[in-house]
């Protein structure tokens, strides 16, 4: 008789949305409150709720990736955030080499003891939100910590015993120059993370900083762009692999729990905002706490991911990594031809926006600069493709396949 095959142990990232920071930034449209400190101790009972409710569906899955994001994590307290990852583990089956990570802001990271406490319990990844090393761009973005506390926290972070931390930095802030960029990169490497990201400011509708523009000078897109290639040539002289369009690592410590993002792996989003994209069902909660509060999981988004949806996804994802396109694979997982796409692909290769390679095809630091136009094009291609399939088939042509 055949055994009935349970699948085990299938890997998933868990992500924790933490709602709270002390203030808000002038750029920032995260789903996130100042001044809600009161309602931690319930968030965290709302939390749990939540992740003993799901649990259940994770029963054949192995967190291999827990993430602390937000908001600012770190603003919970090392307390509540013990806490709650004991609550997880007990919930869930997690990995024990599972990388663990906590968002942390530099103003709420400098106590030595907590961050102690919250290496013993298990987080071992620590993402600081920086930003600038510029006190005066700092404060321009409404941040409120210093370049003195960014310091204070990286030694503090080292002495607690994190051996992978990352910072996070934003260039074409504005009135930023690019030696005020070249300084603060050079700055953050001197800090010797394991790990940098360096995002372009985006302007986003209903900020303070998007209402003051009018006031303020940014850099153009063509020194925006300057910027960026600045950082992705500075970084690998100094031994920072690429990995993403904005993610540099060491070697060894690219982040597994964002990979899962551009690899379409599964993970599993809790609290107000969060995302997840578990059991072939893409899923988002509403923005709103204190619904969440009340135990009312609202999904503000719900889709069942078709094939057709997950090619172009495939296609989107990808080409964010260096790892890129693998034609053999796209080819099987999804019984299209790449020949199309290849073709789209060798043009922009003329143009130096593309470079092929062993394992297929990805974009080259120039390309990640135009990736969305490059990626809309191959995905109009896509849609002709399924065209010529779909007009084949009616004629019974044999010969495209
Ligand atoms: S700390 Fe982060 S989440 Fe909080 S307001 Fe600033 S950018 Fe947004």
């Amino acid at each position: 008789m055949k055994k009935n095959t349970v699948q085990k142990d299938l890997p998933l990232g868990l992500y924790i949305h933490i709602p709270f920071c002390r203030s808000k930034c002038a750029y920032c449209d995260f789903y996130s409150l100042a001044g809600a400190e009161e309602r931690m101790d319930d968030y965290c009972r709302a939390l749990e709720r939540h992740l003993a409710e799901v649990a259940p569906q994770a029963e054949c899955h192995k967190a291999d990736t827990v993430y602390f994001g937000g908001g600012t994590p770190s603003y919970l307290g090392a307390e509540r955030l013990c806490r709650l990852l004991g609550s997880i583990r007990k919930l869930y089956k997690v990995d024990k080499h599972a990388e663990i990570t906590l968002e942390a802001n530099p103003d709420s990271a400098t106590d030595r003891k907590a961050l102690k406490r919250l290496r013993k319990a298990g987080f071992n990844r620590l993402s600081l939100g920086v930003q600038s090393m510029d006190d005066a761009l700092l404060q321009t973005i409404g941040r409120i910590h210093t370049r003195q506390q960014v310091q204070e926290a990286v030694a503090a972070a080292r002495k607690a015993g994190f051996k992978n931390l990352s910072l996070d930095l934003i260039y074409g802030l504005p009135g930023q120059t690019m030696e005020g960029w070249e300084k603060t990169l050079s700055d953050a490497v001197g800090l010797h993370p394991e790990h940098l990201s360096c995002y372009g400011l985006k302007l986003e509708e209903g900020t303070p900083l998007y209402r003051r523009q009018g006031e303020l000078t940014f850099p153009d897109e063509d020194m925006q762009a300057d910027m960026y290639l600045y950082a992705v040539e500075f970084l690998k002289q100094c031994g920072y692999e690429q990995y993403e369009i904005s993610n540099f690592a060491k070697p060894g410590f690219a982040s597994r729990h964002n990979l899962k993002y551009w690899l379409m792996q599964e993970y599993a989003g809790f609290g107000p905002g969060a995302h997840s994209d578990f059991g072939n069902v893409r899923y988002g909660y509403a923005r709103d706490l204190e619904r969440y509060l009340k135990g009312e999981l609202v999904l503000q988004e719900s889709e069942t991911v078709d094939s057709d949806e997950r090619e172009r996804e495939y296609l989107m994802l990808r080409l964010r990594t260096v790892q890129g396109v693998d034609p053999r694979e796209f080819e099987y997982r999804f019984r299209q031809r790449f020949a199309p796409l290849a073709a789209l692909l060798q043009q922009c290769a003329r143009e130096g926006l593309a470079e092929q390679d062993g394992n297929g095809w990805h974009l080259t630091a120039k390309g990640f600069l135009v990736s969305n136009r490059i990626i809309g094009l191959l995905q109009d291609e896509l849609a002709r493709e399924k065209n010529r399939r779909l007009e084949a088939a009616a004629r019974g042509d044999y010969r495209v396949v």
